[in-house]
């Protein structure tokens, strides 16, 4: 089953939600290797792209490329943190590469998430390793290369959280956990910890859609 615009509002709004309730914990995250604003950042963000999809018919939002262009622009406008700009950079990568498509299928999503890992690589000039949300994008990418379909929701979320995990055997080199140098190890990067919701979020909308198997 090919992947929809209502998916696309569905995963956007699980997403909202969990960083909503997350919210001082992402900020006490980046309280320990930043500056203590992620939380309050990307949950104002998805509160905001929530508010414009809620209304999607009435503005117009039809297919999933549009959901992922006008969250992006949202985020642009609402989140004054660099994750707002890597998020954002993400969104549209990915709905450039949906505009392309008549169908969201397994090999079109694996694109376009590729894109999306090409898109924070060069506007956050940044390597897989370096402690960032990246790392998370990165390990999900080579899960949808390594299958044939949508690999099962269990999977992703597994695949998400070990990426998130990971990260605190790293040392941040990138933002301003770069400031920490080797204080930085034994930390979440919150934005990793962020792009874990997104992708756990992603897992649910599986899940919901075809028992678990495929989207
Ligand atoms: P800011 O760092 O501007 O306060 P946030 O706190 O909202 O913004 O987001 C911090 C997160 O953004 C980090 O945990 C990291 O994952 C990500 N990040 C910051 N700079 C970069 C970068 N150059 N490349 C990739 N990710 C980055
Ligand atoms: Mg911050």
């Amino acid at each position: 089953m090919d992947f929809q615009a209502e998916d696309a509002i569905n995963w956007f709004s699980k997403m909202t939600n969990k960083v909503v309730i997350n919210k001082q914990y992402l900020t006490a995250l980046d309280t320990q290797i930043g500056d203590g604003d992620h939380g309050d950042n990307i949950a104002k963000g998805f509160t905001a792209v929530s508010k414009l999809l809620h209304h999607a018919k009435k503005e117009d939002i039809t297919t999933t490329a549009q959901v992922f262009r006008r969250s992006a622009m949202v985020l642009l406008m609402t989140v004054s943190g660099a994750s707002g700009i890597l998020y954002a950079t993400a969104f549209l990568r990915m709905a450039s590469v949906f505009e392309k498509k008549n169908r969201i299928d397994h090999s079109a999503f694996t694109e376009a998430i590729s894109e999306a890992v090409e898109g924070i690589k060069e506007r956050g000039n940044v390597e897989y390793g370096e402690k960032t949300l990246l790392d998370v994008w990165i390990d999900l990418v080579e899960l949808f290369q390594s299958s044939e379909e949508f690999p099962q929701a269990s999977l992703i979320e597994q695949s998400a959280r070990r990426a998130m995990n990971k990260t605190k055997t790293s040392i941040a080199m990138k933002g301003k956990a770069a400031l920490y140098e080797e204080h930085s190890l034994g930390h979440i990067d919150p934005g990793a910890a962020s792009t874990y919701y997104f992708f756990a979020s992603l897992a649910e909308v599986c899940e919901e859609k075809q028992n678990g198997r495929i989207c």
